[in-house]
């Protein structure tokens, strides 16, 4: 699979389509990007180059150097205090009985509002990160006796970092090691190669059918394998992507999907509706419409927390209830997640959010506004 990988690769391909100002405009923006430049042609593909500067596509993964606005001075790398709930190099462990495992730290495209910037990809100007995890050998072992002193931990997501770099050989390994653990009862897969690579997910390939072998495996044993997707705007699902998802379907594998509320992406109703409809009759469940993180470079992302809250108003009674996405923010600090709407407090003059969680209830996790957003005040809120 080719890929677009450096400035000068991408140059070539941008100046056959743009005037040669935006083309600089993209190439600062990715040099002053927290991400490094991975594009896979597929992506490229999706892109509406007539109306290049408010493509959906474009935004998430081409940022403008134009279009970056001062981050809010809270933001930070690693928002969500990943590094102080790490276990190993891979076990993110913030929940009683659920962790993290990151597979991998690349993707088959990098983009440009990644939470998990502070790892995944290669260096920047602005991040410096590790080069490579550490051995993937060593670190099932590692998983393994963490389970086995753990024993109530029952559900384990790996992402990373995208499960589709990881080799078969030890995606096999990984879903047998917690097939045959009997604490584990499911296990989430996270990947977004369905948008920037459907290929890869042909049913010919060695995940699709590693992913549909377990997927039955598990359901024999009374487990759930499922594959967690993320799909941010109804441009990402190409014909392509749309038969593999079917496959995927037709095969009993579990889809659910993850959304990150972007600005000028795709935070008015319409737009997830179009989304929503297409994921449901395609058999994929909206999951989760995620409040961005505040991570630093991401301010032009960024929406108010009344957006969010105005949006999961008018969706609900829309689907059935089992379909209706929960919109929820992954509290600074570590909180974890909790629904968007469960603030108990709002500071007008920090245009900040409190919120408490039930895994650290002493703690207040304070979400701040986008600078850009007006005071709410008691008659508009
Ligand atoms: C999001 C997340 C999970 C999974 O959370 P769900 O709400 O069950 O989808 C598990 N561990 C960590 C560290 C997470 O960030
Ligand atoms: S697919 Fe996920 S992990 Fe990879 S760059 Fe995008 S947001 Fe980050």
């Amino acid at each position: 699979m080719a890929f677009i990988s450096n400035s000068q690769a991408l140059e070539n391909v941008l100046l056959t389509k743009l005037d040669p100002c935006i083309c600089k405009d993209v190439l600062d923006g990715l040099e002053d990007s927290t991400m490094s430049i991975k594009l896979s042609q597929h992506i490229l593909s999706l892109i509406n180059w007539k109306s290049f500067k408010s493509d959906p596509i474009r935004r998430q993964f081409l940022p403008l150097f134009s279009e970056v606005i001062p981050d809010h001075p809270k933001l930070i790398l690693d928002s969500l205090g990943e590094k102080k709930n790490a276990h190993g190099q891979r076990i993110i462990h913030r929940y009683p009985n659920k962790i993290l495992f990151l597979a991998s730290k690349i993707c088959d495209t990098y983009c440009a509002f990644c939470t998990r910037s502070y790892l995944v990809g290669s260096s920047t100007a602005h991040v410096k990160k590790i080069k490579q995890l550490s051995s993937i050998d060593e670190d099932l072992l590692y998983l393994e006796n963490y389970l086995k002193t753990n024993t109530n931990i029952f559900d384990v997501v790996i992402s990373g970092g995208d499960i589709n770099t990881v080799s078969n050989k030890v995606l096999i390994r990984t879903l047998e090691l917690l097939l045959n653990l009997d604490q584990i009862r499911s296990v989430r897969l996270g990947s977004r190669i369905l948008t920037f690579n459907p290929t890869s997910l042909n049913p010919d390939t060695q995940l699709f059918e590693t992913i549909v072998h377990y997927s039955h495996s598990y359901q024999k044993k009374l487990k759930e394998l499922s594959l967690q997707v993320h799909f941010n705007h109804v441009n990402e699902i190409s014909p392509k992507t749309e038969e593999n998802i079917s496959y995927l379907y037709k095969n009993f594998v579990k889809l659910r999907n993850q959304t990150v509320l972007l600005d000028k992406i795709n935070n008015e109703y319409e737009t997830l509706i179009n989304l929503f409809d297409k994921l449901i009759k395609l058999g994929v469940q909206p999951y989760y419409v995620y409040q961005m993180d505040m991570v630093k470079r991401t301010e032009h992302f960024r929406t108010s927390i009344k957006n969010s809250i105005d949006l999961e108003k008018s969706i609900q009674g829309v689907y059935p209830g089992f379909l209706t996405p929960k919109f929820i923010v992954d509290l600074p600090g570590g909180g974890g997640k909790v629904s968007v709407s469960n603030f108990y407090d709002y500071d007008k003059e920090q245009k900040c959010y409190l919120y408490h969680s039930s895994i650290k209830p002493s703690q207040t996790h304070k979400y701040y506004d986008p600078i850009k957003t007006e005071v709410l005040n008691d008659d508009n809120s």
